[in-house]
């Protein structure tokens, strides 16, 4: 018995220090008022948009779901709450846009373009603010002294009152100029982290005559959620509150400031590690999901079974499950498996396996 009480001991000191990652979120302001209904499911009823209002694609050029994510959404809410036109929480006190997020700086580094929505006229733009992860209250205060939350970025006329602007593009990156003509999937520049954000992302705000639109509901004289909605979206776009940005395999604890960064991303790990650890990085986690963690060894054989529920709701997350290298059992040469469950009143709502060689 005494190797299997060492083996748990090291685990579970692994976990403890962890506890702190599943409380790091983003850095948007969040709100002190009643925590509204969650639902993660959209009930309320879809109808066509008139047809003079403007059709809109996602603005950024990737797979939606699987390498970039749909993460916050228009805040509905008047009043100093924050709710998302899907009764969640994807979002934050007085946020006016959608925001298309990728998983990491280095994606951001080989480039993603950000895409016209729809046709139109280049009104103003800006370029030149550096791109960085605002990470301080005082980082967050210079940004918006300086009135530059968007960051480089641009406003598109599409007519009839119709506009876009996109935000936090990459320094160096807008590809248009004013008064220029666009097509819908045009590129005008590259996703960044420029202005008031904590992730890489493009943020897209949609306005009639000077109006925020929520894209997912179109014009409605109604606020917060479960409302009849007219999407603007060419192509219906999901409502997914909850979802993985990463997962993978790390000799050491990770970090969320390096799970941003990229790091992490060894195809294969040394056999001299001092631990094998299996993470996740996640958006959209509720107050009470259950999050299961399996890591199997070469063997087959369940190094870690390990359950943890949710006490606080989070925008972002990063959690994982590991194995320390000991003298009595030390981490085995082959092929190691994660598996991982995201569970939500009882059902199975996200679900990642992974893999990695141990040489
Ligand atoms: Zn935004």
């Amino acid at each position: 018995m005494i190797p299997l009480s060492r083996h748990t001991l090291s685990l579970l000191l692994l976990l403890g220090s962890l506890w702190g990652l599943s409380s790091c979120n983003s850095k948007e302001p969040t709100s002190t008022a009643t925590e509204p209904p969650v639902s993660d499911t959209v009930s309320q009823s879809v109808e066509s948009p008139d047809s003079d209002w403007v059709r809109l694609i996602p603005p950024i050029d990737c797979t939606l779901g699987e390498d970039c994510f749909t993460m916050l959404y228009v805040d509905r809410d008047p009043s100093s709450g924050e709710i998302d036109f899907g009764c969640g929480r994807q979002t934050y006190d007085g946020h006016k846009g959608t925001d298309f997020a990728i998983s990491d700086e280095a994606i951001m580094e080989e480039g993603v373009a950000v895409l016209a929505a729809a046709d139109g006229t280049v009104l103003r733009l800006r370029d030149g603010e550096s791109d960085r992860r605002l990470t301080t209250a005082e980082d967050i205060a210079e940004v918006e002294e300086a009135g530059k939350e968007c960051g480089n970025g641009m406003v598109i006329d599409h007519g009839d009152g119709w506009e876009t602007q996109y935000c936090h593009l990459k320094q160096g990156s807008v590809a248009v100029e004013a008064g220029q003509q666009v097509q819908q999937g045009d590129v005008l520049g590259e996703v960044g982290l420029s202005g008031k954000t904590t992730f890489p992302h493009v943020h897209i705000t949609v306005r009639n005559r000077g109006e925020v639109v929520d894209p997912f509901v179109g014009v409605s004289e109604e606020t917060g959620c479960n409302v009849t909605r007219r999407p603007l979206w060419e192509d219906a776009l999901e409502y997914e509150p909850t979802g993985i940005l990463r997962a993978g395999f790390s000799s050491e604890q990770i970090t969320l400031d390096r799970l941003w960064d990229g790091d992490y991303k060894d195809a294969s790990l040394s056999g001299d590690i001092p631990l094998i650890f299996f993470w996740v990085h996640g958006y959209g986690l509720l107050e009470g999901d259950v999050e299961h963690f399996r890591l199997l060894d070469p063997q087959g054989n369940v190094i870690t079974d390990y359950e943890q529920t949710a006490e606080s709701s989070q925008k972002t997350w990063a959690n994982g499950v590991g194995k320390r290298d000991t003298a009595d059992r030390p981490i085995l040469s082959g092929t190691w498996r994660g598996e991982y469950r995201l569970i939500r009143d009882g059902e199975v709502i996200a679900e990642l396996d992974r893999e990695i060689e141990v040489r």
